[in-house]
């Protein structure tokens, strides 16, 4: 009978430095000495990605975007190579790929490009030599033989890839905290670890930015249900189980996205800047039509880009961040929400109703403050996650 396979991936803390990567080798020789075949994904070492991106931005703001993807992917090649280099030395024998080796095939949308396919032959063949095999997270090949990357978080989104295409028993997500929590734990102290969550509400907690899992991941482990855990590579812990096609709890957690701008404009301009933002490739959270002005709301990234076309049209522009409650009851919370923030003397710029869920646009500098008050409010108080309080529902 064929041994189960497992994929490990192993974020950018867990590599941080040569002593953590012999803590991510022992995770590493635990699982092939249980029995198991093993397929690693490595992010690169935390901070080297962000550095490499500083160097391109002292260049230009708005660095080629080719060039940008040869350049980031060579952080997580840097992490592949030390970590066989570790497993060798240690006795075990490892080869690493990068995402080019692995033929992981992706659309041409450099810096947010998508995988199309999988050739998995390359990693079936080290892995029936009993090697264990290390892939460069983040990383793929175009049709033509152009290295892309996959966004931001995404080399979470290489393993689920390669947990599918190789129909692995689990894919496991190290990283540096336990599992999923109700709302970043190190925003919210006493934030709950969740056991299990269902696809529906980590795909909103994912997309509303909770960033232990990359978006893409969530969405791609549920469309083929790939068995996914998140986990810590510093603490035993059964972690965090995803599963499930059912948003299950009235208010599951929240989530917080940093690092949004808000750009006000004239109304005359709105359509004609939408209509660049869509040309561009950059997505508009929300229209903000407040009595005074109009704002558009982008990721503060896009920001630069946006620049260069919105010449002499910005009237002002804010940091702004964006707080949002997942569950199946979280749209009902809308009045509640705003009231309790405005109790507690927290201004709130904007709201929006999705989809089980509802977000709220604050200044950066209180979102900490309201996530835990709204964690504290729906959350905390209410048992077993169950039974949200009492007002929450009443009309
Ligand atoms: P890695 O480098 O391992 O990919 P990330 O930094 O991308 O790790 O993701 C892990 C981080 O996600 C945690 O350190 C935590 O601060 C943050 N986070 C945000 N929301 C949550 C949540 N709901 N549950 C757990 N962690 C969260
Ligand atoms: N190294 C990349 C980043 O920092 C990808 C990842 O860590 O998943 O975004
Ligand atoms: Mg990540």
């Amino acid at each position: 009978m064929e041994k189960p396979l497992i994929v490990q991936k192993f974020g950018g803390t867990s590599v941080g430095s040569i002593e953590r990567i012999y803590k991510v080798a022992e995770h590493i020789i635990n699982a092939k000495n249980e029995g198991n075949q093993v397929v690693v994904v490595v992010s690169a070492m935390s901070g080297e990605t962000n550095r490499l991106l500083g160097l391109a931005k002292q260049i230009d703001s708005v660095p080629d975007a080719r060039e940008l993807d040869v350049l980031l992917s060579a952080g997580e090649q840097i992490s592949m190579a030390l970590l066989a280099i570790t497993l060798n030395k240690m006795g075990y024998a490892a080869c690493s790929l990068t995402g080019a080796q692995a033929k992981i095939v992706t659309d041409n949308q450099y810096n947010d490009a998508v995988i199309q396919h999988i050739d998995a032959a390359p990693i079936t063949d080290l892995l029936q030599q009993d090697k264990i095999v290390i892939v460069a997270g983040f990383q793929g090949i175009t049709e033509k033989g152009d290295i892309t990357t996959l966004g931001r978080g995404g080399s979470d989104t290489t393993a689920v890839a390669l947990a599918g295409v190789l129909k692995a028993d689990e894919c496991q997500i190290f990283t540096d905290v336990d599992g999923v929590y109700t709302c970043d734990p190190r925003v919210v102290s006493d934030a709950k670890k969740l056991n299990v969550i269902d696809f529906p509400s980590m795909e909103r907690m994912a997309k509303h930015g909770a960033k232990v899992l990359h978006l893409p991941s969530v969405q791609y482990a549920w469309k083929n249900q790939v068995p996914l855990r998140v986990l810590s590579t510093f603490s035993a812990n059964q972690g965090s189980l995803v599963k499930g096609d059912a948003c299950l709890l009235p208010v599951c957690g929240l989530a917080i996205q940093r690092d949004m701008c808000l750009i006000k404009i004239a109304s005359e301009v709105l359509l004609a800047v939408t209509k660049q933002c869509q040309l561009i490739g950059i997505a508009i959270w929300d229209v903000i039509e407040h009595p005074d002005w109009i704002g558009i709301v982008v990721k503060q990234e896009a920001y630069s880009k946006l620049e260069l076309v919105l010449q002499g049209k910005v009237a002002d522009r804010q940091l702004i961040s964006l707080l949002t409650a997942v569950g199946a009851k979280a749209e009902e919370l809308a009045g509640s929400c705003y009231q309790l923030l405005i109790d507690n003397e927290i201004m709130t710029i904007h709201q929006k109703l999705d989809n089980q869920s509802f977000t709220i646009a604050l200044f950066p500098d209180c979102v900490d403050s309201a996530a835990n008050i709204l964690h504290q409010a729906y959350i905390t108080q209410s048992e077993a996650h169950v039974c949200l309080p009492k007002h929450a529902f009443l009309n």
